[in-house]
C-alpha cells in the first residue's frame, strides 16, 4: 500500500544518509590516519609447498585507530578506492615496505621477497616511477618486492595496462594475479599479459578437497598457470587436507592462517630468523 511504500522510502533514504555519512566520517578520518601515523603493515608469510620454507610474505595494510582499534582494509580500502585517497595510501604502502626491507636487511636479516597490493587506481604511467623511487631511496634490488594486482586491471584492454606492466617487469619487478578466478580472464586474454605468479583466491580453497566444483577450479588454474609456466599460490589455506590437495595439485606455495596470519613486522622477523616450516 501507499503507507507502506512511503514507510519503506523514508526508511531507505536515512538508511543512505547514515552510509554516506559514515563515508564522509571514515574519509576524514583516514587523512588523518595517513598524516598521523596510524597506518601499519603486517606481513603474512607465503611458504613452498615443496620445501616447506618461508619464500615470500605479502604486506597487508591495518588501520590502528585511536578510539576504535585495529579497522581491516575492508572498512576502508573501499572508501579510499572511491574517494582517490588510495594513490597516497598506495605510495605510502610502497615507501613502508621498501623501507621495512632495508630495516630488516640493516639487522642482517635474510628476508624474503615481499608483495605489496595495488589498486587498479594506482596502475598509471607514474607508477614505475613511483616504484622506483621507492627502491632507490631505500637502496634495494627490485627483485625484493612484487606487486599484486587484481583483475579489474585487466578488463581496461592489454593496450592500457601491457606497457606499463613491461615497464615494471623491464626494471626487475615480477608481478601476481590475485584473486584469480573470480573475475572473467580466460587462458588466452591471461597469456597476452607478463603475469608471472597466480593467485588462487581463498574462496575456491575453502570447498578443498570435499567440493567437487572447487576441485576442479583449483586443478584448471594450476593446470594452466603451469602451461603458461607462472608460479601458482593458493590463499587462505587453513587446513591440512587443503594443502595435501594442493600439494599433489602442483601448486607451488601456499598461503593461510595454517602456517600463520598476518602478523606485525618483528613477529614476521622472527618466523624467518627461527627458519619456521610448514
Ligand atoms: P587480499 O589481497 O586477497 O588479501 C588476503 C586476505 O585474506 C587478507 O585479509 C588476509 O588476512 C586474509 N587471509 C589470509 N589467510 C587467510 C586464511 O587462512 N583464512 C581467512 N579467512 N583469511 C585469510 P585482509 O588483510 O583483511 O585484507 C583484505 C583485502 O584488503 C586484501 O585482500 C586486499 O584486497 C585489501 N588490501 C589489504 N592491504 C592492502 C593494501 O596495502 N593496498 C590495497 N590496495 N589493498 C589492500
Ligand atoms: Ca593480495
Ligand atoms: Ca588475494
Ligand atoms: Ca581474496
Amino acid at each position: 500500500t501507499q503507507q507502506q511504500g512511503e514507510a519503506g522510502y523514508t526508511f531507505y533514504s536515512s538508511e543512505m544518509n547514515k552510509r554516506a555519512k559514515e563515508h564522509l566520517r571514515i574519509e576524514s578520518e583516514l587523512r588523518r590516519a595517513l598524516a598521523g601515523g596510524q597506518l601499519l603493515l603486517h606481513y603474512q608469510p607465503k611458504v613452498s609447498l615443496r620445501s616447506g620454507r618461508i619464500v615470500g610474505a605479502e604486506a597487508l595494510i591495518r588501520w590502528r585507530h585511536p578510539e576504535r582499534g585495529m579497522i581491516p582494509p575492508g572498512v576502508f580500502i573501499p572508501v579510499a578506492e572511491e574517494t582517490g585517497l588510495i594513490l597516497d595510501i598506495g605510495t605510502w604502502v610502497l615507501e613502508e615496505a621498501c623501507r621495512q626491507i632495508r630495516d630488516w636487511k640493516d639487522a642482517g636479516l635474510d628476508a624474503p621477497p615481499i608483495a605489496v597490493n595495488l589498486s587498479s587506481r594506482q596502475f598509471d604511467r607514474n607508477l614505475p616511477h613511483r616504484v622506483q623511487e621507492a627502491l632507490e631511496a631505500y637502496r634495494l634490488s627490485p627483485d625484493r618486492l612484487k606487486l599484486e594486482i587484481t583483475e579489474t586491471l585487466l578488463v581496461r584492454g592489454p593496450d592500457q595496462v601491457i606497457p606499463i606492466m613491461n615497464e615494471l617487469v623491464a626494471m626487475g619487478l615480477a608481478l601476481a594475479l590475485d584473486d584469480f578466478g573470480t573475475g572473467y580472464s580466460s587462458l588466452a586474454y591471461l597469456k597476452k599479459f607478463p603475469i608471472n605468479t597466480l593467485k588462487i583466491d581463498r574462496s575456491f580453497v575453502i570447498g578443498l578437497p570435499t567440493e567437487e566444483n572447487d576441485c576442479a577450479i583449483a586443478q584448471a588454474i594450476v593446470t594452466m598457470g603451469q602451461q603458461l609456466r607462472q608460479e601458482i599460490v593458493a590463499e587462505g589455506v587453513e587446513t591440512v587436507e587443503q594443502m595435501r590437495f594442493l600439494r599433489n595439485l602442483g601448486c607451488d606455495q601456499l598461503q593461510g592462517y595454517l602456517f600463520s596470519p598476518p602478523v606485525a613486522a618483528a613477529a614476521f622477523e622472527q618466523m624467518v630468523r627461527e627458519g619456521k616450516r610448514l
